[in-house]
């Protein structure tokens, strides 16, 4: 499962900032996932819950928030959130729109102790 790998990398990618700032536990982590990024929330939570055992994250709650597909439109310059996953500017219809967010995942905030 692609959630599996996803979750090795951020869980390391936690250690790595908990043992720069000196922290014993992760309390509380916040994590951004894009509905284009690939990344099912329910798998990511899943495959957490799995390995974050004898971890420093063990604890920790974990929250996710989920963005949505984010447009500007070239043709009216009207920024917009998409439900559905087709690109066309809701306003005018244009298809030549730039994507400005929802399509990565990434570590969002993380408290320690
Ligand atoms: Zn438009």
């Amino acid at each position: 499962m692609h959630e599996y790998s996803v979750v090795q990398a951020l869980l390391e990618q936690i250690e790595t900032i908990a043992s720069e700032n000196d922290a014993t536990e992760v309390t509380k982590i916040i994590v951004k996932i894009g509905v284009m990024s690939g990344v099912e929330a329910q798998l990511l939570e899943i495959a957490f819950n799995t390995f974050k055992e004898k971890t420093i994250c063990d604890g920790a709650e974990f929250v996710m928030n989920i963005q949505p597909l984010t447009i500007v439109c070239r043709a009216c310059h009207i920024k917009s959130e998409l439900s559905a996953r087709h690109y066309c500017c809701p306003e005018c219809e244009s298809i030549d729109v730039e994507i400005t967010d929802g399509e990565d995942m990434f570590l969002m905030s993380l408290e320690m102790v």
